[in-house]
Formats: C-alpha cells, sequence, structure tokens
C-alpha cells in the first residue's frame, strides 16, 4: 500500500545544494543496480501480464451468480471468500506492477492509467460481496461459520462487513447517498485546490536562484539572509490566506454533511464514525487529548529551548516564526552514501532480530532490484514502500540525495516492507495481510526514532551529535505535538460545528490560535497570521478527519521506543505481533502480544516521560 504519512510527512525537499564537494549519494559505479527488476517478482513480459488478468476476469465473472445470495449457505460463502482471495493477489499484483514501472519512468501513464481502468471494472463487480455482507447479523455469521466450520478463520474478516449492519440504511437511502457523495464530499477538495491555482505566489530572487514563496517554501525557510526567509514567510502568509474564509467555509460545510450522514446512520458524529471505522472510540479520542494537554509545558519547553540555541549560536536577539530552521553558523548537515546508510539501517534496527535482520539485508541488497532511488527524468516525486502478498517488498523514491531525511524515509518504509515480508513468510492468512494504517505506521515511525537514536549515539563529534539529537527530537517530538494540535483541532471543530457553536472562520481560526497558544506558545500571541494556519493541511479538504490517525500511530510508536528501554523481552514480543499480521483490532493485538494499552493514561504519561528525557540530555548538550 501507499504509505500517505511517508509521502506527506517525510518526502523532504525536491533537492537542496550540494555543499561537500564530490560527494556522491548513489556512486556513479553502483547506480546503474538501484533500479527495479520486477521480471522475477511479477512479470516476465506482456504475455505472463494478460494471463492473470484473464484470469482476475474469468474470476470475477464466475462470483456472479453468487448475487443476491451472498449470506445463503455457509459453504457458497467459503467458496466466495476463497475466490475473492485468489482475485485480491492478482489485481494488486496487476495494479501495482504497472504503478511502479509508471513511479520510475511516468512516460509510462497511459499504460498505468489502462490497469487502473481495468483493475477498477474488476474490482466493481465483486463490490456486492461487501454490500451484501452488511446487511448480516451477527447472528447470521454465527449460522453460517455453524453450516461450515472452514469459514471460522475469516471471522474478524467478514465482520468488517458484518459489523456496519446496525449503521447501514434501507436500499434506497444508502443508493441515493451513494449517489449524492460525489456532490456532497469531493467539492471541498477541488475548491481548495482552485483557491491554491488561483493565486500568483510570488517568486524572489535568493542567491541560489529564483524561488516561489508558496512551492520553494521549504528553500526559502533555510535561506541563511534572516531578511529574505522573514519576506518569504509574511508574504506567502498574505498571499496564502486572502483564502482564509473561502477555505473555513468548505471544512464547515464539509463538516456539516459528514455529521449529518453519520448522524443518520446512527452516530453520535462524524468523528464516532470514522472512529469506529479505525476499531476506536470517542471515549479514547477524548481521554487521550485530556491526557495530553496535562503535558503542554513540555512541547512549549521544547520551543522555547530551540529558540535559546538560536539566540547563541546564530546571534539573532528574538528569534521569530521565520527563524525555525537555523542552524549553527557554519554547520554542515552530515550526508550518508547509500552504502553507508545501510549500515546505519542494519545496526540501528538490528534489534528486531534475525529474520527481520535477514529480510532488511535483502531488500537493502541492490542486486534483488527491490530498490529504485537513483534520480533522473521522467521519475514520480515521493518515496513510498509496496508490494502485494506473495513476493518481496519493493522500496521507490524520486531520489536518495544522502540527506538523514532520506535515511530515516529509508529506514520507515524500510520498516513497512520488512514488516509484509515478515507476515507473508509467516503464511498469516491473506485476509489479514494488512491492517488498519495508523497501526502499521507505528511500526514504521519506531524505525525513524531507532535510526535518528543510533545515530545520535554513534556521532563522531559534538556538533554532530547535537545536530542528529535535534533531528530524533524532530521526528519524535515536535512532530507528535504538531499532529496532536492538527488532530485536537478538527475533532474539536467537527464538535463545535455539530452543536451549531462554530459558524464563521474567524470562529475557527480562534480554535487554531488556542491549539498554538497551548502547544507553541507566545508566537501565536505575537504573530496574529499564524492563527490561520491549521489551512496548510490539505487532509482538512481531501480527506477529512484523517489526520488523527497519525496521531494513534505516533503515541503507539513513543510508546514502544519507551518500553523497550525498560523490557528486555519487549523486542522479540514487538517482531512476534509484526508478524503475525493482522486478525484482531490494534488495541485487542497490543495487549494480547504487548500487554500494552496505548489510551491508558498511564501509557501515554510513560510516553511523555520518553520525550521528557530526551529533551533533558539536548539541554544538558546545549
Ligand atoms: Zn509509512
Amino acid at each position: 500500500m501507499i504509505h500517505k504519512l511517508g509521502v506527506l510527512l517525510m518526502a523532504g525537499l525536491p533537492t537542496l545544494p550540494a555543499f561537500s564537494q564530490g560527494f556522491e549519494a548513489v556512486p556513479a559505479s553502483v547506480a546503474p543496480q538501484y533500479r527495479f527488476d520486477l521480471r522475477h517478482d511479477y512479470y516476465k513480459d506482456e504475455a505472463a501480464y494478460a494471463k492473470d488478468q484473464a484470469e482476475a476476469r474469468a474470476l470475477v465473472d464466475s462470483l456472479q451468480p453468487h448475487r443476491g445470495k451472498v449470506g445463503a449457505s455457509g459453504q457458497a460463502l467459503f467458496e466466495l471468500v476463497s475466490k475473492l482471495e485468489r482475485l485480491d493477489t492478482l489485481t494488486s499484483k496487476l495494479y501495482i506492477y504497472r504503478y511502479l514501472l509508471y513511479a520510475a519512468d511516468t512516460t509510462l501513464e497511459a499504460k498505468f492509467s489502462a490497469a487502473d481502468q481495468a483493475v477498477s471494472e474488476i474490482n466493481s463487480k465483486a463490490a456486492f460481496v461487501a454490500t451484501e455482507l452488511r446487511k448480516l447479523s451477527k447472528a447470521d455469521l454465527d449460522r453460517l461459520i455453524q453450516q461450515e466450520p472452514r469459514l471460522a478463520p475469516y471471522r474478524f474478516s467478514l465482520e468488517q462487513n458484518t459489523r456496519y449492519k446496525p449503521y447501514t440504511l434501507s436500499s434506497d437511502q444508502e443508493e441515493l447517498l451513494s449517489r449524492l457523495s460525489p456532490q456532497l464530499y469531493s467539492w471541498e477538495g477541488q475548491l481548495f485546490q482552485k483557491l491554491i491555482d488561483r493565486t500568483t505566489f510570488t517568486d524572489l530572487e535568493t542567491p541560489a536562484g529564483t524561488q516561489n514563496v508558496y512551492r520553494d517554501r521549504q528553500l526559502l525557510s533555510k535561506q541563511p539572509d534572516r531578511d529574505l526567509r522573514k519576506k518569504a514567510l509574511l508574504t506567502l502568509s498574505t498571499e496564502y490566506q486572502a483564502s482564509a474564509d473561502l477555505f473555513a467555509f468548505s471544512v464547515i460545510k464539509l463538516a456539516g454533511s459528514l455529521n449529518a450522514e453519520a448522524t443518520t446512520r446512527g452516530f453520535k458524529d462524524a468523528f464516532a464514525s470514522s472512529l469506529f471505522d479505525a476499531h476506536l472510540s470517542t471515549e479514547q479520542a477524548e481521554t487521550f487529548f485530556k491526557t495530553i494537554a496535562d503535558f503542554a509545558s513540555l512541547s512549549r519547553r521544547y520551543v522555547q529551548l530551540k529558540k535559546d540555541r538560536i539566540r547563541k549560536t546564530s546571534g539573532i536577539p528574538d528569534p521569530a516564526p521565520w527563524d525555525n530552521d537555523v542552524v549553527p553558523t557554519g554547520f554542515e548537515r552530515p550526508r550518508f552514501t547509500i552504502g553507508q546508510a545501510t549500515d546505519a539501517l542494519k545496526a540501528s534496527l538490528g534489534f528486531h532480530g534475525p529474520r527481520y535482520a535477514a529480510d532488511l539485508a535483502e531488500l537493502l541488497d541492490p542486486a534483488n532490484g527491490r530498490l529504485d532511488i537513483v534520480s533522473g527524468k521522467n521519475r514520480m516525486p515521493g518515496a513510498f514502500s509496496w508490494g502485494f502478498y506473495g513476493a518481496p517488498r519493493v522500496f521507490y523514491s524520486y531520489g536518495y540525495r544522502g540527506y538523514l531525511d532520506d535515511v530515516l524515509t529509508l529506514s520507515h518504509e524500510g520498516g513497512h516492507a520488512v514488516h509484509y515480508d515478515l507476515i507473508d513468510q509467516n503464511k498469516v492468512l491473506p485476509v489479514y495481510a494488512s491492517g488498519p494504517q495508523y497501526f502499521t505506521e507505528s511500526f514504521a515511525m519506531l524505525n525513524e526514532f531507532a535510526t535518528a537514536d543510533y545515530l545520535y549515539q554513534h556521532a563522531a563529534t559534538k556538533e554532530q551529535k547535537t545536530y542528529f539529537l535535534e533531528q530524533l527530537l524532530d521526528v519524535m517530538m515536535r512532530r507528535f505535538f504538531d499532529i496532536v494540535m492538527r488532530s485536537e483541532f478538527e475533532y474539536r471543530a467537527y464538535q463545535e460545528i455539530q452543536a451549531g457553536r462554530l459558524t464563521e472562520a474567524d470562529q475557527l481560526h480562534e480554535l487554531w490560535k488556542q491549539e498554538g497558544l497551548r502547544y507553541v506558545g507566545e508566537d501565536y500571541e505575537k504573530h496574529d497570521f499564524m492563527k490561520r494556519g491549521w489551512a496548510y493541511t490539505p487532509h482538512y479538504f481531501t480527506s477529512p478527519r484523517y489526520y488523527i490517525n497519525y496521531l494513534f500511530a505516533n503515541l503507539m510508536a513513543i510508546s514502544y521506543y519507551e518500553r523497550r528501554l525498560v523490557d528486555p523481552d519487549f523486542d522479540r514480543r514487538y517482531v512476534e505481533l509484526m508478524s503475525n499480521g493482522f486478525p484482531d483490532t490494534p488495541v485487542n493485538l497490543l495487549k494480547k502480544h504487548l500487554a500494552l494499552d496505548p489510551f491508558d493514561p498511564a501509557t501515554v504519561k510513560g510516553a511523555m516521560k520518553a520525550l521528557e528525557g530526551k529533551l533533558n540530555e539536548l539541554e544538558a548538550l546545549y
């Protein structure tokens, strides 16, 4: 699967000037090896591809006699489930193969689009199974499993549909909703994009060439010239926020529609519905936000510590939001060749044990054709790992440049790849080979922490040690509290909109300002433009209510990090948990394998203690 978080939060910058003379992130002598070779695990030729496509079409046709009779007998349902399992593997393989080729060479778009369309068509013909399962009650399911005991292992998987029965409307209502759905929920994201597209963002002249205040904002924030940084950020704010009233308008309308649909279905509100999708509850979200608010001072302390540091190392008397990315004068960001990155990953992720280490080594060995990381013409931006059940996963990146961001992305995405490989090797039922994204993300995030921590522990100079610890805190702490703010903001906004108390743009800005004052501090008092900063989150428009998933992922990852330090048996049980796939809800699996409840206030407190410990180390280093 494509890891949204990986792409959005980890992709980093498209280019940064290479300061180190002669540094080659992927040396020219080995570069040709770092390309996908999909002949072995995917298709050796077009004929092989066509053969699988024909099989998938025949298979979905053979399902059609079951239409209207999905719950008719246990035996028939078992047959259906087995065929769907095979169909899913085939369509994933067909789709992912074309996608991987397209990512590495975007001129192959036509072939990818054709595959996309063919696979959608096949899947739509199988969609009736899920719809009909939603009409079965728990008692129906019990009866079917009694008739056909071979269905028993599939119970949890089938329940992913049947558990929606209490929230499913009459056929007429469902049909009406599905017809209206594009009109209700897609214009907000489209309006958001149109508002950005119609805005003329200013180009600024810089020593590194012309840079755009919107497109190149991450580069501009790293400019050594302070006046330039300030001008860039303030210009961006003025131009972007000229649409703030309409950004707010569409979020308020979107929340209104989603709340209305959710309550019609019998949920308390829209968040109750999406949390139910994720096997979570509003009670868990509430408990979490309440507990975490007690640690807001930890986040503000971190912000203050960074400002003091900037004052001392850069001579800026009054650090402002445009100074956040300043590094000490003369400091050069460390870089890693792909060989050095490979060694760092093997060393920092070795704690997972021999099976994990062996698969990681295979992934990173370019001879296996599972990496495609050398920049070039016609490549898709971003980084991801992907694959289908039954073949080793692969990793793609737009271009490995050797910065710490690149190394951490490899550690994160490599974590996904090995995780899914372990599930395959463990012969988990294919229906349990994938799970909720926030759960899989939590494992990948721990990898980032582990790699950054390793580099910090093994740094050659004090300067580098400081840099790596700052980066560790960045991925572990700054990102965490940023996610807390963005998740809680959306969660509270939906509640207020539902209650009829939030109807105007200014009220939305005020809500964001309150989050900012709590978790960042005085900047939100000093700089009025920051209260409209919530609108830089595209998720609010295109994937509403999704952001909170990152929060749970992050919380779990910090909990793993903390447990590892105190429990010598943790690593073994952790890998066992990963290898077993997803035959139950994340909360149940965490309890069973790790005796961990990430929503227990005591767990949250433990996780915050881990952050505080790292912050103390940074303070000592400073
Ligand atoms: Zn990920």
